[in-house]
């Protein structure tokens, strides 16, 4: 068992049923689980952990982090890249990516393939299919309360098959609160993509997998 407290926040966003905004706003955890909320004044003056904002920040609920695209704000001032449209900038910006060590989901199709990433950059989908199965079972916590749950993220229509997609989603119903998403739908050359490839639109087609 640990406590935290986080007190003196110059506003404590709850979105509780009211939408309560607390000025000088504290919380109360333990083991992970906000026991209380309120006016610093009015909550239990220490905990095993303290953080006392000084009335300088705003407190609000955490945002659930299914993916991120952090790397790629190491390449947002590629010259070559600048003022084009998705499908351009993913294509300028692939083979700069490829030499980093992480990627936004998995991708399968390559451009040999009718997909949009180089060859070098897609791996194959059994072996996607096991890391995702290694990495749910290592990883995946379904606890009440856990911090560490796994999505899937088959990258985009673009990217992957319609076979990862559904073997993809079938993994994610196999084990209790694993989740999947996806890119679809980003514009206007990724609607027609989906169009002339699969004959469905973005939303069809992600029905159509599953
Ligand atoms: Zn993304």
């Amino acid at each position: 068992m640990s406590t935290l407290l986080v007190k003196n926040s110059y506003t404590l966003v709850t979105m509780d049923d009211e939408r309560r905004e607390i000025k000088n706003g504290a919380i109360f955890v333990r083991d992970n689980v906000v026991e209380q909320v309120g006016t610093s004044e009015t909550l239990p003056p220490t905990a095993d952990k303290v953080l006392d904002l000084k009335g300088r920040h705003i407190v609000l609920p955490g945002l659930i982090n299914t993916h991120h695209h952090f790397f790629q704000t190491l390449t947002r001032a590629v010259p070559a890249a600048q003022n084009c449209d998705l499908f351009h900038w993913l294509q300028t910006l692939y083979p700069i990516w490829s030499k980093l060590t992480d990627q936004g989901g998995s991708m399968s199709v390559g451009e040999s393939a009718g997909g949009l990433p180089p060859n070098a950059l897609v791996e194959k989908e059994s072996d996607i299919l096991k890391d995702s199965q290694r990495l749910i079972e290592q990883y995946h916590n379904n606890n009440r309360h856990a911090m560490t749950r796994l999505v899937l993220a088959p990258c985009s229509p673009f990217s992957v098959s319609p076979a990862l997609m559904r073997e993809s989603a079938a993994m994610a119903r196999s084990y209790p609160g694993v989740r999947l998403h996806t890119h679809l739908a980003e514009n206007k050359s990724d609607v027609d993509y989906s169009l002339s490839t699969f004959g469905l639109s973005p939303g069809d087609y992600a029905e159509s997998v599953g």
